[in-house]
Protein backbone atom coordinates (compact mmCIF):
# COMPACT_ATOMS: atom_id res chain seq x y z
CA UNK A 1 0.00 0.00 0.00
CA UNK A 2 1.11 3.26 -0.73
CA UNK A 3 1.76 5.46 2.37
CA UNK A 4 -0.04 8.49 0.86
CA UNK A 5 -3.30 7.17 -1.34
CA UNK A 6 -3.87 11.02 -2.29
CA UNK A 7 -1.58 14.08 -3.54
CA UNK A 8 -4.41 16.86 -3.78
CA UNK A 9 -3.23 20.52 -4.98
CA UNK A 10 -6.09 22.85 -4.49
CA UNK A 11 -6.64 24.68 -7.58
CA UNK A 12 -8.97 27.51 -6.30
CA UNK A 13 -10.87 27.98 -3.00
CA UNK A 14 -13.17 30.84 -3.62
CA UNK A 15 -16.72 31.54 -3.58
CA UNK A 16 -18.35 33.77 -5.80
CA UNK A 17 -16.94 37.31 -4.77
CA UNK A 18 -13.73 36.45 -7.01
CA UNK A 19 -10.94 39.65 -6.26
CA UNK A 20 -10.10 42.04 -9.98
CA UNK A 21 -6.53 41.50 -8.46
CA UNK A 22 -7.13 38.23 -10.66
CA UNK A 23 -6.91 40.41 -14.10
CA UNK A 24 -3.72 42.38 -12.55
CA UNK A 25 -1.11 41.63 -9.39
CA UNK A 26 -2.34 37.80 -9.08
CA UNK A 27 -2.82 37.55 -12.97
CA UNK A 28 0.33 35.01 -12.92
CA UNK A 29 0.30 33.98 -9.31
CA UNK A 30 -2.06 32.54 -5.97
CA UNK A 31 -3.08 34.59 -3.45
CA UNK A 32 -3.83 33.73 0.33
CA UNK A 33 -6.46 36.33 -0.26
CA UNK A 34 -7.34 36.57 -3.63
CA UNK A 35 -9.10 33.69 -4.66
CA UNK A 36 -9.99 31.59 -7.88
CA UNK A 37 -13.15 29.60 -8.66
CA UNK A 38 -12.86 26.40 -6.30
CA UNK A 39 -10.96 23.58 -7.67
CA UNK A 40 -8.95 20.26 -6.64
CA UNK A 41 -6.74 18.26 -8.36
CA UNK A 42 -5.68 14.53 -7.19
CA UNK A 43 -3.00 13.02 -7.79
CA UNK A 44 -2.66 15.10 -11.04
CA UNK A 45 -5.14 12.77 -12.54
CA UNK A 46 -8.47 13.84 -11.66
CA UNK A 47 -10.37 17.41 -11.51
CA UNK A 48 -12.81 18.06 -8.99
CA UNK A 49 -14.65 21.03 -10.88
CA UNK A 50 -13.60 23.49 -13.81
CA UNK A 51 -15.17 26.81 -13.40
CA UNK A 52 -14.41 29.96 -14.12
CA UNK A 53 -10.66 29.91 -13.73
CA UNK A 54 -9.67 26.32 -14.29
CA UNK A 55 -7.28 27.71 -17.47
CA UNK A 56 -5.21 30.11 -15.05
CA UNK A 57 -5.23 28.15 -12.25
CA UNK A 58 -3.67 24.92 -14.21
CA UNK A 59 -1.15 27.10 -15.97
CA UNK A 60 -0.24 28.94 -12.50
CA UNK A 61 0.26 25.21 -10.74
CA UNK A 62 2.46 24.19 -13.62
CA UNK A 63 -0.01 20.82 -14.62
CA UNK A 64 -0.72 19.98 -17.70
CA UNK A 65 -4.49 19.51 -18.88
CA UNK A 66 -3.40 16.78 -21.19
CA UNK A 67 -2.83 14.60 -17.95
CA UNK A 68 -6.25 14.87 -16.39
CA UNK A 69 -8.04 11.57 -17.47
CA UNK A 70 -11.50 12.52 -15.69
CA UNK A 71 -13.20 15.70 -14.28
CA UNK A 72 -15.67 15.10 -11.59
CA UNK A 73 -18.62 17.74 -11.44
CA UNK A 74 -20.17 19.12 -7.77
CA UNK A 75 -22.82 21.19 -9.96
CA UNK A 76 -23.91 23.53 -12.67
CA UNK A 77 -23.14 27.06 -11.07
CA UNK A 78 -20.20 28.55 -13.22
CA UNK A 79 -17.98 28.99 -10.61
CA UNK A 80 -17.56 25.13 -10.98
CA UNK A 81 -18.89 24.27 -14.40
CA UNK A 82 -17.56 26.12 -17.19
CA UNK A 83 -18.28 24.74 -20.60
CA UNK A 84 -15.40 26.34 -22.81
CA UNK A 85 -13.19 25.71 -20.10
CA UNK A 86 -13.84 22.18 -20.25
CA UNK A 87 -14.20 21.81 -24.01
CA UNK A 88 -10.50 23.71 -23.76
CA UNK A 89 -9.28 20.48 -21.65
CA UNK A 90 -10.59 17.95 -23.29
CA UNK A 91 -8.93 19.90 -26.62
CA UNK A 92 -5.67 19.00 -25.46
CA UNK A 93 -6.32 15.65 -25.11
CA UNK A 94 -5.92 12.58 -27.06
CA UNK A 95 -8.41 10.16 -25.20
CA UNK A 96 -11.65 11.40 -24.55
CA UNK A 97 -11.78 13.40 -21.04
CA UNK A 98 -14.68 11.49 -19.13
CA UNK A 99 -16.95 14.05 -17.02
CA UNK A 100 -19.09 12.71 -13.96
CA UNK A 101 -21.97 14.13 -13.29
CA UNK A 102 -25.12 13.54 -11.46
CA UNK A 103 -27.60 11.51 -13.46
CA UNK A 104 -30.11 14.33 -13.14
CA UNK A 105 -27.93 17.39 -14.07
CA UNK A 106 -28.75 19.46 -17.29
CA UNK A 107 -25.69 19.87 -19.34
CA UNK A 108 -25.58 19.65 -23.41
CA UNK A 109 -22.25 17.29 -24.92
CA UNK A 110 -18.91 18.84 -24.95
CA UNK A 111 -15.99 17.81 -28.13
CA UNK A 112 -13.90 14.87 -26.76
CA UNK A 113 -15.90 14.63 -23.38
CA UNK A 114 -17.84 11.12 -22.45
CA UNK A 115 -20.11 11.71 -20.01
CA UNK A 116 -21.15 9.55 -17.19
CA UNK A 117 -23.85 9.88 -15.40
CA UNK A 118 -23.94 8.82 -11.71
CA UNK A 119 -26.66 7.99 -9.91
CA UNK A 120 -26.39 9.06 -6.26
CA UNK A 121 -25.17 7.00 -3.52
CA UNK A 122 -23.42 4.39 -5.76
CA UNK A 123 -19.98 3.29 -6.08
CA UNK A 124 -17.85 4.32 -9.32
CA UNK A 125 -15.04 2.56 -10.31
CA UNK A 126 -12.66 5.25 -12.07
CA UNK A 127 -9.50 3.29 -12.09
CA UNK A 128 -5.97 2.78 -10.54
CA UNK A 129 -8.12 1.69 -7.46
CA UNK A 130 -10.17 4.54 -7.26
CA UNK A 131 -13.50 4.61 -6.69
CA UNK A 132 -16.36 7.52 -6.67
CA UNK A 133 -19.69 8.15 -5.16
CA UNK A 134 -21.92 11.19 -5.41
CA UNK A 135 -23.77 12.43 -2.62
CA UNK A 136 -26.41 14.77 -2.61
CA UNK A 137 -26.11 18.26 -1.55
CA UNK A 138 -28.28 20.46 0.21
CA UNK A 139 -27.70 23.70 -2.51
CA UNK A 140 -29.88 25.13 -5.36
CA UNK A 141 -31.38 21.94 -6.49
CA UNK A 142 -31.93 23.47 -10.02
CA UNK A 143 -28.13 22.62 -10.66
CA UNK A 144 -28.22 18.82 -9.16
CA UNK A 145 -25.56 19.68 -6.56
CA UNK A 146 -23.56 16.37 -5.39
CA UNK A 147 -20.53 15.97 -3.16
CA UNK A 148 -18.32 13.39 -3.80
CA UNK A 149 -16.40 10.82 -1.62
CA UNK A 150 -13.62 9.38 -3.34
CA UNK A 151 -11.94 5.73 -1.83
CA UNK A 152 -8.59 4.21 -2.68
CA UNK A 153 -5.96 2.30 -0.63
CA UNK A 154 -8.06 2.30 2.53
CA UNK A 155 -7.84 6.17 2.51
CA UNK A 156 -11.29 8.63 1.77
CA UNK A 157 -11.91 11.97 0.90
CA UNK A 158 -14.75 13.84 0.94
CA UNK A 159 -15.29 16.87 -1.12
CA UNK A 160 -17.93 19.07 0.23
CA UNK A 161 -18.58 22.03 -2.09
CA UNK A 162 -21.17 23.64 -2.21
CA UNK A 163 -23.51 23.09 0.37
CA UNK A 164 -25.12 23.71 3.60
CA UNK A 165 -24.81 20.73 6.37
CA UNK A 166 -25.37 17.70 5.26
CA UNK A 167 -28.88 16.38 4.21
CA UNK A 168 -30.07 13.16 6.00
CA UNK A 169 -29.28 10.39 3.66
CA UNK A 170 -25.62 11.66 3.07
CA UNK A 171 -24.85 12.07 7.02
CA UNK A 172 -26.46 8.26 6.69
CA UNK A 173 -24.27 7.14 4.24
CA UNK A 174 -21.17 8.68 6.11
CA UNK A 175 -21.19 7.19 8.99
CA UNK A 176 -19.13 5.35 10.07
CA UNK A 177 -16.42 6.11 7.55
CA UNK A 178 -13.82 8.04 9.43
CA UNK A 179 -12.66 9.93 6.76
CA UNK A 180 -9.01 10.81 5.97
CA UNK A 181 -10.05 14.38 4.91
CA UNK A 182 -12.64 16.41 4.75
CA UNK A 183 -13.18 19.41 2.46
CA UNK A 184 -16.16 21.98 4.17
CA UNK A 185 -17.67 24.12 2.04
CA UNK A 186 -16.95 27.38 4.12
CA UNK A 187 -18.87 30.13 2.70
CA UNK A 188 -19.45 32.37 5.20
CA UNK A 189 -17.16 33.44 8.12
CA UNK A 190 -16.98 33.77 12.13
CA UNK A 191 -20.62 35.48 12.37
CA UNK A 192 -24.38 34.39 13.07
CA UNK A 193 -27.36 35.51 11.21
CA UNK A 194 -26.62 34.91 7.27
CA UNK A 195 -28.88 33.93 4.81
CA UNK A 196 -27.20 31.65 3.18
CA UNK A 197 -27.63 28.67 5.78
CA UNK A 198 -29.75 26.46 3.55
CA UNK A 199 -26.70 26.21 0.98
CA UNK A 200 -23.89 27.42 2.28
CA UNK A 201 -21.93 26.72 5.79
CA UNK A 202 -20.67 29.05 8.27
CA UNK A 203 -17.83 28.17 10.52
CA UNK A 204 -20.63 29.10 13.68
CA UNK A 205 -22.62 25.79 11.44
CA UNK A 206 -18.70 24.12 10.98
CA UNK A 207 -18.27 24.42 14.63
CA UNK A 208 -21.41 22.83 15.44
CA UNK A 209 -21.28 20.65 13.00
CA UNK A 210 -17.47 18.89 13.47
CA UNK A 211 -18.54 17.32 17.32
CA UNK A 212 -21.61 15.09 15.82
CA UNK A 213 -19.53 14.04 12.80
CA UNK A 214 -17.25 12.79 15.46
CA UNK A 215 -20.05 11.38 17.33
CA UNK A 216 -20.96 9.36 14.45
CA UNK A 217 -17.40 8.57 13.27
CA UNK A 218 -17.80 10.18 9.66
CA UNK A 219 -14.69 11.85 11.32
CA UNK A 220 -11.89 11.09 14.32
CA UNK A 221 -8.82 12.61 15.40
CA UNK A 222 -6.90 11.47 12.51
CA UNK A 223 -9.06 13.33 9.76
CA UNK A 224 -7.85 16.18 8.18
CA UNK A 225 -10.91 19.02 8.29
CA UNK A 226 -10.07 21.68 5.22
CA UNK A 227 -12.00 24.66 4.46
CA UNK A 228 -12.62 25.78 1.20
CA UNK A 229 -15.28 27.54 -0.68
CA UNK A 230 -14.48 30.80 0.98
CA UNK A 231 -16.23 34.20 0.32
CA UNK A 232 -13.13 36.86 0.98
CA UNK A 233 -15.72 39.31 1.66
CA UNK A 234 -17.80 37.46 4.39
CA UNK A 235 -14.16 36.41 6.27
CA UNK A 236 -11.32 37.27 7.83
CA UNK A 237 -8.19 37.56 6.08
CA UNK A 238 -6.53 33.95 5.28
CA UNK A 239 -4.05 34.47 8.39
CA UNK A 240 -6.90 35.37 10.87
CA UNK A 241 -9.20 32.69 9.73
CA UNK A 242 -6.40 29.90 10.08
CA UNK A 243 -6.07 30.95 13.36
CA UNK A 244 -9.86 30.25 13.87
CA UNK A 245 -9.66 27.11 11.90
CA UNK A 246 -7.05 25.51 14.17
CA UNK A 247 -9.06 26.28 17.55
CA UNK A 248 -11.31 23.47 15.86
CA UNK A 249 -8.22 21.39 14.80
CA UNK A 250 -9.10 22.45 10.76
CA UNK A 251 -6.86 24.22 7.87
CA UNK A 252 -8.57 26.53 5.56
CA UNK A 253 -7.23 25.80 1.80
CA UNK A 254 -5.63 28.34 -0.29
CA UNK A 255 -5.38 28.30 -3.55
CA UNK A 256 -1.70 26.16 -4.61
CA UNK A 257 -1.79 24.17 -1.42
CA UNK A 258 -0.42 20.85 -1.28
CA UNK A 259 -2.05 18.01 0.92
CA UNK A 260 -1.46 14.31 1.00
CA UNK A 261 -3.54 11.85 2.80
ZN1 LIG B 1 -19.67 27.72 -5.70
ZN1 LIG C 1 -23.04 26.61 -6.16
Amino acid sequence: MNKYAFKIKFLGTCACDFSSKLNAEFKNSFDLDARRSSSMLINNTYLVDAGDHILDSLRIANKNAEDITDLFITHTHSDHFNCENIASIASEKSEPLHLYIREDAQIDDIANVDIIRMTPYKKYCVGNGLTVTALCANHDPETAPSHFLFERDGKSIFYGCDGAWLLCRTYNFLKGMELSLAVLDCTVGDYEGDWRMAEHNSIPMIRLMLPSLKNAKIINSETKICFSHIAPSLHKSHKDTELIAKELGAYVAYDGLDMEV
